[in-house]
């Protein structure tokens, strides 16, 4: 293991932390529990930010509607979910399993699956409009329990990520008149997404929605070679500052459903 001190500073916050990686070869999925932690520090010193500030954080356990929205997740968080998935005791495991399945009929029932599954022909626009017919659906994410989250520790980072200020009822029938998203310094599950190559013609960054991870990451195995852990910590970082090669220039996020 390494260890390898990070030091981050934007306006007004800063952040300093180390994070140990195996110094011999790793896949990318074997970074993921050190991106969510260091995710869980950039929040909580942006929370900090927030509530000096005068500004009180609405999200809170009990409090899922945003689990109803599209949730747009990297391709190796969405093989995670899938181990996470797999990792679950009967008859938990088949509960689990049984509620994809229905979330799934509705998206066919909707007329909303096609689109869904062929969003690599997405543009700038499409995902956010896609998204407000999706919430329409009032689909639950098949890990929401008694309105909160059932895989806490495990939840990608886009969740962890989106949090707001705005009154929780707003987030019902969520408008960007009634919705104030607390701003992060940057994005972690974007910086994820840019470990993948775009196809030709894709104008965004790839991404999986939450509701169809277990059914994408059987279809596409991780066919990625190792790479030393320092080397794709490096990369990460480079994603992060938008520096990746493998995002197009001017995409825009899927983030913007979120
Ligand atoms: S994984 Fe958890 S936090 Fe994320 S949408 Fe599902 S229930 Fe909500």
């Amino acid at each position: 293991m390494v260890g390898i001190n990070i030091s981050l500073a934007g306006a007004d916050w800063q952040l300093q932390t180390t994070i140990t990686v195996p110094s011999g070869p790793i896949q990318v999925k074997d970074l993921i529990p050190m991106v969510q932690s260091f995710a869980d520090q950039v929040v909580r010193g942006t929370v900090r930010s927030v509530e000096e500030s005068g500004q009180n954080i609405s999200c809170k356990k009990g409090c899922g509607a945003c689990c109803r929205q599209l949730v747009p997740i990297s391709e190796v968080e969405a093989r995670r979910i899938h181990d996470v998935v797999t990792e679950l005791p009967e008859p938990r495991q088949s509960e689990i399993r049984r509620r994809f399945a229905a979330a799934r009929r509705r998206l066919e029932e909707s007329g909303l699956l096609k689109r869904l599954v062929d969003r690599g022909e997405f543009v700038e626009g499409d995902v956010q409009s896609f998204g407000v017919e999706y919430f329409r659906q009032g689909i639950p994410c098949p890990f929401l329990e008694n309105e909160s989250c059932s895989i806490h520790p495990d939840r990608p980072s886009v969740c962890r990520e989106y949090l707001v200020t705005s009154p929780a009822e707003n987030c019902a029938a969520p408008s960007v008149k009634t919705i104030d998203q607390v701003n992060m310094p940057f994005k972690i599950w974007p910086a994820l997404a840019r470990f993948d190559k775009v196809h030709p013609g894709e104008k965004l960054i790839r991404w999986v929605p939450l509701v169809l991870a277990l059914e994408w990451s059987i279809d596409h195995p991780d066919e990625t070679q190792p790479r030393p852990g320092p080397e794709l910590l490096h990369e990460f970082f480079r994603n992060l500052a938008g520096k990746g090669e493998a995002a197009p220039k001017d995409a825009p996020s899927p983030s913007k459903v979120r």
